[in-house]
Formats: C-alpha cells, sequence, structure tokens
C-alpha cells in the first residue's frame, strides 16, 4: 500500500520580506530528510523526518514532476485513480507547485497542474487504438460546502452541492459542471475561468482562498477502437481514470486569539478536512485497520475513490526555510511524517 501513497518535502527560497528582516534558514534538506533547528534551543539535537524525497529552495518543479508525478498521471491514463495534494501553511508555495507562476509555456517553473495537461494529451495523442474523451471540473470546498468554479451561472454555482455515491462509478457530485477537453489550451482555459471565479469571491470574503480547498479533476474514458478487449477495470468497454488535483487549505492553526462566531466555526471546519485527510491517508499507509474513515469530512469524501487500493497518491507538503515559521514548519512536518508512518 505505502508504495502506492508517496509523501515528500518541498522547502521554498526566503522571500523578501524574510530576506530584508535577516531570517535565519533553519531547514536543511538531504535527498530524503529534512533536519530542523529549533531557533530558541540550539544546544538541542535538530528534528530530523525522512520522506519519499526531499526537495531544497532551488528545485524547479519540472524535477519534482518527472521523479514523483509522471507515473502517476501515467497511471490515471491507463484507467487508475490518482490524486496529488499540495499541504502546507499559507505562503509556503502549494500554488506555486500546483499551479506555477501563471505561465502557460511549459517552462522548468510552470506548475504541476499544467505539466499534466500537456503530458496527459501528448500521451493521448499518440494512442492509435484507442479512443480517449476527457472532462474537467474544478470546485472548492470552503466551510463543508462545495462549489463550482466552472458554473458561471451565480444561482447554481452556490448551490449546497451534495454527493452521491455510484456503485461502480465512486464518488460524485451530480450538480457539478463537467466540460469535455480537447487538448491542453482547453484545459488551462478552464483552470483559469475558476480561478477568476474564486478570486471574485475570495475578495468579498477576506482572504478565503487560504481558508479552502479546491479540487481540479480531469477524467479519462478510454474505449477500443478496433478491439472489444474487456479491460480489468471495465465498464462496459469503456475505462476511466480520474487525477484530482488539491491545492489544500493552509495548515496554520486558525484559533490565534480571537476568532469567534463565524470564524470560528470556518476555523473548525477546516482543521476537520485536514485531519480528517491525515486520518485516512495513515490509516491507508497502515494497512491494518479495516475502517477507512472517509465520511469525516467533504473532502475525503469526494476523494474516496481516488485515496487506497489501486490508485497512487501523492503529498507536496511545503514549508518555508524561516526561524521566524519553526513552529509552523515542525507541525507541517509531523503531518507529513504521520501520513508517511516512518
Ligand atoms: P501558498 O499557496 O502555499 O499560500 P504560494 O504558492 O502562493 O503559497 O507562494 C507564496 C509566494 O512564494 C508566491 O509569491 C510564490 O511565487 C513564492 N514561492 C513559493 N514557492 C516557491 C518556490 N519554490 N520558488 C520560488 N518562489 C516560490
Ligand atoms: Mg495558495
Amino acid at each position: 500500500m505505502s508504495e502506492n501513497i508517496k509523501v515528500v518535502v518541498r522547502c521554498r527560497p526566503m522571500n523578501q520580506m524574510e530576506n530584508e528582516s535577516k531570517c535565519e534558514n533553519i531547514v536543511e534538506i538531504n535527498e530524503y530528510a529534512v533536519s530542523v533547528i529549533n531557533p530558541l534551543a540550539r544546544h538541542i539535537p535538530k528534528k530530523m523526518f525522512i520522506f519519499d524525497s526531499a526537495y531544497n529552495m532551488i528545485t524547479n518543479t519540472d524535477e519534482i514532476y518527472n521523479e514523483m508525478c509522471y507515473s502517476l498521471v501515467e497511471s490515471t491514463i491507463d484507467g487508475y485513480n490518482g490524486t496529488i495534494f499540495a499541504y502546507g501553511q499559507t505562503g509556503c508555495g502549494k500554488t506555486h507547485t500546483m499551479q506555477g507562476d501563471g505561465n502557460w509555456s511549459n517552462s522548468k517553473n510552470s506548475g504541476i497542474i499544467p505539466k499534466c495537461f500537456e503530458h496527459i494529451f501528448e500521451r493521448i495523442s499518440m494512442a492509435t487504438d484507442v479512443r480517449f474523451l476527457a472532462f474537467v471540473s474544478y470546485l472548492e470546498i470552503y466551510n463543508e460546502n462545495i462549489r463550482d468554479l466552472l458554473n458561471t451561472n451565480e444561482s447554481t454555482s452556490m448551490l449546497n452541492h451534495s454527493l452521491k455515491e455510484i456503485p461502480g462509478i465512486g464518488v460524485s457530485v451530480p450538480t457539478l459542471t463537467t466540460h469535455s477537453v480537447i487538448n491542453a489550451k482547453q484545459c488551462y482555459d478552464w483552470l483559469n475561468l475558476g480561478n477568476k471565479n474564486r478570486v471574485t469571491a475570495a475578495t468579498l470574503m477576506n482572504k478565503k482562498s487560504s481558508r479552502s480547498h479546491t479540487i481540479f479533476t480531469i477524467t479519462l474514458e478510454q474505449s477500443p477502437f478496433f478491439t472489444s478487449i474487456v479491460a480489468e477495470n471495465d465498464l462496459g468497454g469503456i475505462r476511466r481514470g480520474k487525477l484530482s488535483l488539491v491545492d489544500l487549505a493552509g495548515s496554520e492553526r486558525q484559533l490565534k486569539t480571537g476568532a469567534r462566531g463565524e470564524r470560528l466555526k470556518e476555523a473548525s471546519k477546516i482543521n476537520l478536512s485536514l485531519s480528517a485527510l491525515g486520518n485516512v491517508i495513515s490509516s491507508l499507509v497502515d494497512g491494518k485497520s479495516k475502517h477507512v474513515p472517509f465520511r469525516d469530512s467533504k473532502l475525503t469524501r469526494m476523494l474516496q475513490d481516488s485515496l487506497g487500493g489501486n490508485t497512487k497518491t501523492l503529498m507536496i507538503s511545503c514549508i518555508s526555510p524561516s526561524n521566524t515559521n519553526y513552529d509552523e514548519t515542525i507541525s507541517t512536518l509531523r503531518y507529513a511524517s504521520r501520513a508517511k508512518k516512518i
């Protein structure tokens, strides 16, 4: 099982503010190991954590894609489900890693999501004996409510979309819009549209974007052109693979002084989804527990058919190098290593 669940860490460079205030780098990365110095107690040994891989501040997204995402995406093209998560404190590089700098060009630091688009359409354009259909959807989970980011109809995008379990297919949100796509550019246009819809709502709701989870989904359906070979995961001749690309809400503790009412409710719901995800992943990695607590949050229910079993999962945990973020960095590394159970 743990072969199918990989956890890596990515440390971003110091940002301008940290450089200007002469913050100190307390994170060391060495292949698989992340060591952190406690800036308030230098005499105690560094805390060390081991992962499937660890990436330092000069690693580009291309390298992470090739090492960790490539084979996962290949398997979704072959008809399996896969999930890539970005986890971590706000400002540590989740969106940078998943979406990149907004530059559509296939640069070394374009995001994992556009790299997936390129990869998928390059692969399926080479297929000669099968025919592919591709669909995208994009949603946001905020306060345990699902919002469709690709539905421009105000009155239905905010519907309280509910989840349905369809035997043999998995969990779906029947009211969510899905859009058929035939090339990477179309996928990218949908991603941008969803981001625009998200930003509009975010300015109305004060930094909401750091407190919501987004899931961009690409579903690939493959049917044979000439033959009628029945696939292992046969759905009446069609093989279906689903790739879920998830930018999680900031993992920082929300309950700093003074959170009340709506803010408090919101904070506990963010923590609920993130802790439910941690519980699901660690119970899958553990492999012994019969009950995997998918039902504990919207996020884990949404991803129920894309975590565990034959699916592949990658969690990219983003951290800051700065002494000023010591507590949050340790908490991110603990969460990530709990998912890895080493
Ligand atoms: P998050 O989504 O986790 O809140 P962002 O991805 O928005 O964080 O990153 C915050 C800022 O840091 C952005 O300006 C981003 O471009 C920059 N950044 C993050 N990670 C890196 C990295 N690995 N290399 C260069 N810049 C980065
Ligand atoms: Mg972000």
